[in-house]
């Protein structure tokens, strides 16, 4: 078929225009997307090859190989993955396919360090060899296709690409690079053996490139026919602990989560008994742009026996653990497990309250023995971890240990007070934990409900964040404390002698004036009482015990209920 031109989506020249012009200072990225997507590339067809065994042809050694020609200045990354066919190349190649690209220009920050990070994330990885070549060539032919549908896609990044058909006896992908005029120091092997080991060392498939020796007659370096692999080419999490470093670990994890961010904290084993599986999680130090979003999948990366099954298994995970990162891998799940299988699944419900637990575990670990990173976590993902109260009742007396409260103790906003520093810090005579809450820590700060409590120097937490008062409707109680908002019924502060004394006499003289405002108030409150709970104001509403609070009352409103 002759050549044809075709324009890119309006949202992919965009794309190019910021990657070539703002991403400059981190044009080395090119090379771990490209390898990562030849690495994605192996895993589709060993995954398919598992329903058709033909598709790996007489080529069943899956590998990816790095070449640079240095007279006509390209690098090229070959892989002999799964391929794409004509149409499969046009779509991936010329659109994005993924929603949020609006998003993702929203989210630019003009600082290229961040905006880098972004670009893995939203899977635009493809387009970054365009920070460094001025023209790609990409020859494709699909698995299970013949020769003749071999595709030859090309492209010098401005508004269009040219597609045509081509005969091609290698199965899978090859991407030429045609470097831009000063990109001559990527023309050396050592250069981009050093990317690949620092960006790509834990692909766990084998990074071929050619041998070079050194040729003493014509006193220079000679590429040989030979490859060597150049990385470590082993699925990390298979490996033994003792053989992995903090370094490594790290860096796997910037492969896993498309991030530049070290990692705050991980957790490595294999689970042994009736389901066995080895997993390998992280806590990021960072949300990511979508941790709101519900429809977003989260989850773990699932293989099984190493072989990759799929991206965000989210059956691995309670939705309010959705930013944990890593990989499961399973001995025992069939290799043609489906979303619908993992959902009906009992060892998917094994493993899923193994990494719950595993993840609980962690975290406790930090919160104990590194208060620095476990406030960075809590400020990060804090809210999210709330969400688990409502909805893991078997852990919930975990889960209320590592929630974190701002409070009248420190009068600060930062959330730093857990519920069992409060109770060491209870008053002889209080049998409640208080809290207070508000729309703001402003507002919380300020309300009037806390003059008493001031005066007698008892602690409140202050509650600011939407899914509060939400939480604490599953957490009534914390070591046997019942947990009371100040703006509710009856208080339990026991005045001393004193204080009963001039309560009842004054008690004795404002009765005439309650019973009037009963009558003038009768329509609008169900009761008016006299209070001692107050210092400055006036007066207060309160809320019935068990009727909603103020706060929520509103919320509800505001959500259109
Ligand atoms: P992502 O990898 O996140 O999907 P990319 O921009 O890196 O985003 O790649 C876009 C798509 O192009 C991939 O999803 C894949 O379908 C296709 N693709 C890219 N490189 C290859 C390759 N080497 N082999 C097969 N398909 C590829
Ligand atoms: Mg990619």
């Amino acid at each position: 078929m002759a050549q044809e031109t075709m324009s890119f989506q309006t949202e992919v020249k965009q794309l190019l225009q910021l990657m070539i012009h703002s991403l400059y200072s981190n044009k080395e990225i090119f090379l771990r997307e490209l390898v990562s997507n030849a690495s994605d590339a192996a895993d589709k067809l060993r995954f398919e090859a598992i329903a058709d065994g033909s598709l790996l042809e007489n080529d069943p050694d899956l590998r990816i190989r790095v070449t640079h020609d240095a007279a006509a200045r390209t690098i090229t990354i070959d892989d002999n993955g799964i391929g794409m066919s004509r149409d499969e190349a046009i779509a991936n190649l010329g659109t994005i396919a993924k929603s949020g690209t609006r998003d993702f220009f929203d989210r630019l920050s003009g600082d290229q360090q961040k905006d880098a990070a972004l670009i893995g994330q939203f899977g635009v990885g493809f387009y970054s060899g365009f920070i460094v070549a001025d023209r790609i060539t990409v020859e494709t032919r699909r698995a299970g296709k013949p020769a003749a549908e071999g595709v030859r896609w090309e492209s010098a990044g401005d508004g269009e690409f040219a597609i045509e058909t081509i005969e091609r006896a290698q199965r899978g992908t090859t991407i030429t690079l045609h470097l831009r005029a000063d990109e001559d120091e990527l023309l050396s092997s050592w250069k981009l053996k050093s990317l690949i080991q620092k960006y790509s060392d834990h692909i766990a498939l084998p990074i071929l490139m050619q041998k070079e020796e050194w040729d003493a007659e014509k006193s220079e370096m000679v590429v040989k026919d030979e490859f060597e692999t150049v990385n470590q080419a082993s699925a990390l999490w298979t490996r033994s602990k003792n053989d992995i470093d903090a370094e490594q670990y790290t860096s796997f994890y910037k492969h896993l989560a498309h991030t530049q961010d070290d990692p705050l904290a991980w957790t490595h084993n294999r689970v042994e008994g009736r389901t066995e599986y080895t997993q390998l999680l992280y806590l990021p130090s960072k949300a990511p742009f979508d941790l709101w979003d519900r429809s977003q999948r989260g989850g773990l990366k699932l293989y099984v026996k190493r072989v990759f099954i799929m991206d965000d298994a989210e059956q691995l995970l309670p939705s309010y653990l959705r930013f944990i990162r890593g990989v499961v891998d399973s001995s025992d799940l069939p290799l043609n497990v489906s979303r619908e299988i993992l959902q009906e699944s009992r060892d998917v419900r094994a493993i899923r309250d193994g990494v719950t637990k595993r993840v609980l575990s962690m975290l406790e670990e930090l919160a104990e023995n590194e208060a620095d990173k476990y406030a960075t976590f809590w400020g990060e993902f804090g809210q999210v971890l709330k969400e688990g109260i409502g909805e893991d009742n078997a852990n919930r007396e975990r889960l209320a240990k590592l929630v974190r409260f701002s409070s009248t103790h420190d009068d600060s906003d930062a959330q730093k007070v857990s519920l069992a520093e409060y109770v060491g810090r209870m008053k002889e005579s209080q049998t409640k934990i208080y809290y207070v809450s508000a729309d703001s820590w402003r507002a919380a700060r300020n309300s009037p409900h806390l003059e008493v409590f001031r005066k007698k120097g008892i602690e409140v937490l202050l509650l600011t964040d939407r899914v509060d008062e939400w939480m604490l409707s599953f957490l009534t109680e914390f070591e046997g404390k019942p947990i009371a908002s100040v703006a509710r019924g009856d208080l339990d502060l026991v005045p001393d002698e004193a204080e009963k004394e001039v309560q009842e006499q004054v008690g004795d003289a404002l009765k005439p004036l309650v019973e009037k405002a009963k009558e003038v108030l009768k329509d609008k409150a169900k009761d008016v009482r006299l209070t001692f709970r107050l210092t400055d104001s006036p007066s207060c509403l309160v809320a019935d015990d068990g009727a909603m609070s103020g706060y929520l009352q509103r919320m509800l409103k505001a959500a259109g209920q």
